[in-house]
């Protein structure tokens, strides 16, 4: 495991070229491509790993991801996605393709699975549903063409702000037919088949709304990106950030860790570096946050003359919910219990947007989706490094301000009473877990719960947010949400800036390094 370098206040006597707030995938993608380009960067980190979502954490023989199950398309070395991971991590990054069953979708009368590659997929669903060859594949189609139709609309971010404006209309017209619509719409309007929706959109916990209210293109991109199936890092997770910032540092730039950003220094209007929370201030001719637009606009740029817009646009989009995961340890490997590479959704209902209202109102209903990984069984490195052991971690909804009474507190001190109401929600998860994995039940040795006040304290996102922003109709709209912003070498980067997920933070980092040197990257470098 790689040691990171902790930030001393020395370090601000070196000069970079580039300063980047976190440590994400996308913020080491912009970072490794500046500096293969020559450039140096400084990247800080406020956690005590690098990595963002992508890093992991340990607890006796256990180790777990904490934000990336499955990642599509990379098992094909010609697919863009791969090009950048390979060329971001210096070839270094290695994937292992999951079994063709990537997603399980439960409902309490039966279970849907989702199968590699698309054929497969279309086929097992017209077998589950008769009769309906012909509306699957008018579904495959709009899915299809709304992702391609995407293509020009997320380019244009790119592109200097008098292109982009001058070209904006022609280069979105077509994607917003189907990404101002919302899921349940398009899906209704080709099956009308409420039982067809709740199994087509079984995947919604990937991008984190419903079907009634998530935008029709980000439920077509997550469809269309395992459709040829999952793969995990050989490793685990956190060799992406190893291998990344190998090769960041192997083009003299720099990471450190304990180095959370309080504020963006500004000269006149534009961005001249950074002070960090122990008042160390760095400055740099360029400065890209990849910090989330929440906290970059509403915390970072405070002392801007602009920060009253900032303002105004951040009530124009909607942080998303946030929610537990418990990581669980079994003193078996996962070939012995028969864990699989195959993620589990498990429902209550086929109606997800009534499950998720009654839950938000109720939390003593069931849980909307209990989403179980079993990272352990994905990692063909995993047995080596840790014999006789097999790891999994389960995903549910929650709610920010359920947490609001013990909010007051930092991570692992919340108190008795935190701790007691964790217990219960973990034997309640495990409950669920185990009528679905009851071999696993007799190897369970460790489990640990993170809650939304974990999310705030540990990555920083102050309601505990999932996902950055969420994807309904109106956020594709944000015009805003680019790597340009609206002051002089300061620059954005990560999900909030495209979309969630691992490929599309990672995509960020292109864009925003195309914003930055005004060349198309996509066309030079992959
Ligand atoms: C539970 C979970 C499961 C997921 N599963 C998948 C999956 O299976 N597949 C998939 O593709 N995607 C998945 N995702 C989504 C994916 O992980 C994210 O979309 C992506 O990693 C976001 O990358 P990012 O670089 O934009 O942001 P982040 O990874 O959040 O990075 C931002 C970084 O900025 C740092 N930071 C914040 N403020 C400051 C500051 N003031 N100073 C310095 N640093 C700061 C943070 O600590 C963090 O390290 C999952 C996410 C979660 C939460």
């Amino acid at each position: 495991m790689k040691k990171w370098s902790t930030w001393r206040p020395e370090n601000a006597q070196e000069q970079f070229d580039c300063i980047i707030i976190g440590s994400g995938i996308s913020g080491l993608t912009t970072g490794a491509i500046l500096a293969k380009l020559g450039q140096k960067v400084l990247i800080l980190e406020k956690h005590f790993k690098i990595g963002g979502w992508t890093h992991t954490f340990k607890r006796k023989q256990y180790e777990w991801d904490v934000g990336i199950h499955y990642i599509g398309e990379v098992h094909n070395s010609y697919s863009t996605a791969r090009k950048l991971f390979d060329f971001a991590s210096d070839g270094k990054l290695e994937w292992a393709k999951m079994a063709d069953n990537y997603d399980r979708i439960i409902f309490p009368d039966k279970s849907y699975d989702f199968n590699a590659p698309r054929q497969r997929f279309i086929d097992d669903l017209v077998g589950h549903f008769p009769g309906t060859q012909e509306k699957m594949e008018e579904y495959i189609s709009a899915v299809d063409t709304v992702v391609r139709q995407g293509r020009p609309y997320f380019a244009n971010k790119a592109l200097p702000e008098w292109i982009a404006k001058m070209t904006y209309s022609t280069m979105t017209e077509k994607y917003f037919k189907l990404a101002n619509r919302t899921t349940k719409d398009v899906i209704m309007s080709i099956f009308n088949d409420e039982k067809i929706l709740g199994v087509l959109t079984g995947q919604w916990g990937d991008h984190g709304l419903p079907p009634d209210q998530s935008s029709f293109a980000m439920h077509a991109m997550v469809v269309r990106h395992y459709l040829d199936g999952g793969n995990y890092p050989v490793g685990g997770s956190r060799m992406i950030a190893e291998t990344i910032t190998d090769h960041i540092e192997k083009h003299g730039g720099k990471t450190f860790v304990n180095a959370g950003v309080d504020e963006i220094l500004l000269k006149k209007d534009k961005a001249i570096g950074v002070r960090l929370e122990n008042g160390d201030e760095i400055l740099a001719p360029k400065v890209v946050s990849s910090a989330g637009v929440v906290n970059t606009y509403g915390k970072l740029l405070r002392s801007s003359k602009h920060a009253p817009t900032f303002q105004k646009r951040l009530r124009k989009v909607v942080p998303t919910g946030s929610y537990l995961c418990l990581y669980v340890g079994f003193n078996r490997s996962a070939k012995d219990i028969g864990l699989e590479t195959t993620n589990l959704w498990i429902y209550p209902d086929y109606d997800h947007d009534k499950n998720i209202a009654e839950f938000s109102a109720d939390s003593e209903k069931d849980f909307p989706v209990v989403y179980v990984s079993f990272p352990s069984a994905k990692d063909p490195a995993w047995d080596k490094e840790h014999p006789n052991s097999a790891t999994m971690e389960v995903i549910t909804m929650a709610q920010f301000d359920w947490y609001d009474k013990w909010a007051s507190g930092y991570w692992k001190k919340h108190g008795d009473e935190y701790e007691a109401h964790k217990e219960k929600l973990s034997q309640r998860l495990l409950e669920k877990v185990f009528e679905h994995v009851p071999q696993a039940k007799a190897h369970l040795d460790y489990y640990e719960l993170s809650t939304p006040l974990t999310v705030r304290d540990l990555a920083n996102y102050p309601q505990g947010e999932l996902y950055g922003l969420e994807h309904d109709p109106s956020r594709f709209q944000q015009r805003w949400l680019k790597p340009r912003s609206d002051i002089k070498n300061l620059f954005l980067t990560g999900q909030d800036i495209l979309t969630v997920g691992v490929t599309s933070a990672l995509f960020s980092g292109l864009v925003t390094a195309s914003a930055i040197t005004k060349k198309d990257l996509r066309k030079e470098l992959l």
